[in-house]
């Protein structure tokens, strides 16, 4: 299976803790040309800089586990938007080309919408800061929260590309989230079109986020490769595969095979 675009993969795969060798591992199979950093790992800033000593392009995935930026504690809001700019400066250091947003988390859903203005001027505000600095910055799709209680954003097609449109930034589409939303592929394209300027690739069951190589689930990937080559699409492919499920010497391997299948 190969897909237009660029390959890159989030080091993720590799687990909390990516030493040297696994960065020389990824720089040498010659197929992957960039990669995601989880500004959450212990080492991010060091594994920023190892990527781009080994001639890799780098992009980051902004912290997501604590940091609200529409939180309704202004204290950790106004964290959240600081930690966000240190990130994007840091990676502008090393020539970064793009920055992964995970949205934002209303502790309650009962005023389900209230947040999204916030999130539209927090989005707006670091796309600008980004955009000076020669980054993009990409809004994620996510997952709705099904037992109702939280807001998670964005959690619909619609909401994702009301968002991605207001703040004026691009889109990166999580084909684990999609499937898991019930989100054809075709109506992703259909309605954000060129804003999809990255994927996060991986497989699942349709309903849980599993992260698996493609084909290892329901293969909700299928239709990418066409869908892309239809579009011209020469943006970002990157392989976000879990840890807990692979080894990252496996990952190496099923992308070579694929770029060459
Ligand atoms: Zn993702």
């Amino acid at each position: 299976m190969s897909i237009p675009g660029t390959v890159w993969l989030s080091m993720w795969g590799a687990g909390e803790h990516p030493s040297d060798a696994d960065f020389t591992a990824v720089a040498d199979c010659e197929v992957i040309r960039g990669v995601e950093i989880w500004t959450e790992h212990p080492r991010a800033e060091w594994e920023i800089e190892k990527a781009a000593q080994h001639g890799l392009q780098v992009g980051i995935h902004l912290p997501f586990h604590d940091l609200n930026p529409v939180s309704d504690d202004p204290v950790v809001a106004e964290r959240a938007l600081q930690r966000n700019r240190e990130w994007l400066r840091h990676l502008s250091r090393f020539g970064g080309v793009h920055a992964v947003l995970h949205g934002g988390y209303a502790a309650s859903a009962a005023d389900r919408d209230a947040k999204l203005p916030r999130l539209v001027e927090v989005t707006a505000q670091l796309n600008a800061e980004a955009g000076e600095l020669g980054i993009a910055l990409l809004l994620e799709n996510l997952i709705p929260d099904t037992l109702g209680y939280s807001h998670i954003m964005a959690s619909s097609l619609a909401e994702w590309a009301t968002l991605v449109a207001d703040a004026g930034c691009g889109a990166v589409l999580d084909t684990g989230h999609s499937a898991a939303s019930g989100i054809s592929l075709h109506d992703v394209f259909d309605t954000l079109g060129p804003s999809v300027r990255a994927i996060h690739l991986s497989d699942n069951d349709g309903t849980s986020d599993l992260h698996l190589l493609p084909g290892d689930g329901n293969d909700v990937t299928a239709d990418l490769g066409g869908i892309l080559a239809g579009i011209g699409y020469d943006g970002v492919i990157t392989y976000e595969i879990s840890p807990l499920r692979y080894s990252l010497d496996t990952i190496i391997a099923r992308i070579t095979a694929d770029a060459s299948g």
